[in-house]
């Protein structure tokens, strides 16, 4: 096992390392940039070594002063959280390199599956369903009219390199196409450095269903179940919950298996995430493989009593999975509240502030994953998550319920955050009643924000 680990992150998931880290007793070398001096990754870490200045690019994006930090301090692998470097082949090989484990698959698995147009290819090749669509990328606008015409409209134009929601472009009519084309390649060089664009047959109103999956080096494999997350705003996830209210026990089985396929096609070993859109009569198509820990991955370890961070862990240091399949078990029901620094009245406005006053939520069932503290300061310099909330009961009514009572009980002075909007839906019949799509906060947003905080219209 692993002596030392270096976390190449910061926030609530740099926190959440660190406590798997100590319940293995493995030491912890925390990064940091000037803008992070007093977070708290930084104090409960074993270590701490400051990389550089607050702009990501100069620190927690800045591959040598990270492998620099890592080597001096005698650190045996390199974890690097969600975001920032946890997707970026360069820096896996790298690490390698420098005889670092990175906790993750390797340089070659993240740069097959970094692109979104080459990872849909080698699943059609292996039999996962894939949204109809383009064969590889495509060259032109011309070309992109040409398929739009083949597969019908509406289409979604998607960067090959995209992420975040970025360079996607919803296209409904011909004469619209060459204008979202230009745009969401101008997007894609911008965000990405790379404009290569391929093109998707729209689902109607899908719901985002994914499935956790671990693989270790000696080829196992196993899934974990799926999480729901359609509760999303700008196509950017804001509450999911596992189980899923829209998978039979058949279709579960049929969507677990076809992840496994994905995970096997691509030669896979750490966690992962294979993602789909389910369309209202029960076709499931493969979207994308998140190559990383996802930040929703506490529904699932409430739902099979697994600790995610550990298994990555295990995983890296070359040992066999603590499970085979026919050992999950996905019992109870769990949902967690993304808490973003987010104007939700402002177009969800990014609104990071010092914390005047916080009182997280607690009591049976109720996990708060957060780095922030009384007089903390939700940083303008990164992203806007304050906080998660995850809850787990017995049914999914009761996990309603104890969401609503812990958002009640959280409280987060300083600046406007999205745990009312999360509370406003949790009384939304449709909701309760499980019947959402990716299209529903979007459609009840009006709605919502004119409800008083009882949930009465
Ligand atoms: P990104 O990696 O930029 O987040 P994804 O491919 O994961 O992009 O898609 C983000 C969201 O966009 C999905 O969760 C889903 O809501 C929506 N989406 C993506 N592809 C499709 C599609 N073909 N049809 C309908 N919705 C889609």
């Amino acid at each position: 096992m692993f002596h030392r680990i270096l976390i190449a992150n910061r926030g609530e998931i740099a926190v959440r390392i660190i406590r798997s880290c100590r319940e293995m007793e493995i030491e912890t070398v925390a990064v940091y940039s000037t803008a992070d001096a007093d977070a708290l990754h930084v104090k409960l870490a074993t270590r701490a070594v400051c990389i550089g200045p607050a702009k990501a690019g100069e620190s927690y994006l800045n591959m040598s002063a990270i492998l620099t930090a890592a080597l001096e301090t005698g650190c045996d692998a390199i974890h690097p959280g969600y975001g920032f470097l946890s997707e970026n082949a360069e820096f896996a090989d790298l690490c390698q390199q420098c005889g670092l484990k990175f906790i993750g698959p390797s340089g070659d698995v993240i740069r097959k599956m970094g692109n979104k147009s080459a990872a849909r290819d080698l699943m059609r090749a292996n039999g996962v369903p894939v949204v109809p669509g383009s064969d590889g990328p495509v060259a032109s606008a011309e070309e992109a009219l040409e398929i739009a015409e083949a597969i019908g409209y509406p289409v979604l134009i998607k960067a090959s390199a995209g992420g975040g929601g970025r360079g996607m472009r919803r296209v409904d009519a011909a004469e619209d196409l060459p204008a979202l084309y230009a745009s969401a390649q101008a997007e894609a060089v911008a965000c990405f450095g790379d404009g290569e664009l391929y093109v998707e047959k729209l689902i109607l109103s899908p719901r985002h269903i994914e499935f956790q999956i671990l693989t270790d080096g000696q080829g196992n494999v196993v899934h974990l179940g799926e999480r729901d997350c359609s509760i999303q705003r700008r196509n950017q996830k804001l509450m999911e919950e596992s189980p899923s209210k829209a998978l039979s026990a058949e279709l579960r089985e049929a969507m677990g298996d076809a992840a496994v396929r994905a995970a096997q096609a691509a030669g896979y070993q750490s966690a992962g995430t294979v993602e789909f859109v389910l369309d209202h009569d029960g076709n499931f198509y493969f979207i994308e493989m998140n190559t990383r820990i996802q930040v929703e991955h506490p529904v699932t370890e409430f739902v099979t009593g697994l600790d995610l961070i550990r298994e990555q862990i295990r995983i890296a240091a070359g040992l066999s999975l603590s499970v085979r399949q026919e050992d999950v078990r996905q019992t109870g029901w769990a949902m967690e509240c993304r808490i973003n620094a987010e104007d939700p009245t402002q177009g969800f406005h990014p609104s990071p502030g010092k914390v005047e006053f916080l009182h997280l939520p607690g009591g049976p069932g109720v996990r708060v994953d957060t780095a922030l503290f009384n007089g903390s300061e939700l940083s303008p310099w990164y992203d806007s998550l304050a906080a998660k909330v995850v809850v787990y009961a017995p049914t999914r009514l009761e996990a309603i319920r104890k969401m609503r009572r812990a958002l009640e009980e959280l409280i987060i002075e300083g600046f406007p955050t999205t745990a009312d909007l999360c509370h406003l839906i949790l009384y939304q019949p449709d909701f309760v009643k499980g019947r959402y799509d990716t299209g529903f906060l979007e459609q009840h947003m009006d709605e919502l924000l004119k409800w008083d905080c009882e949930g009465n219209q």
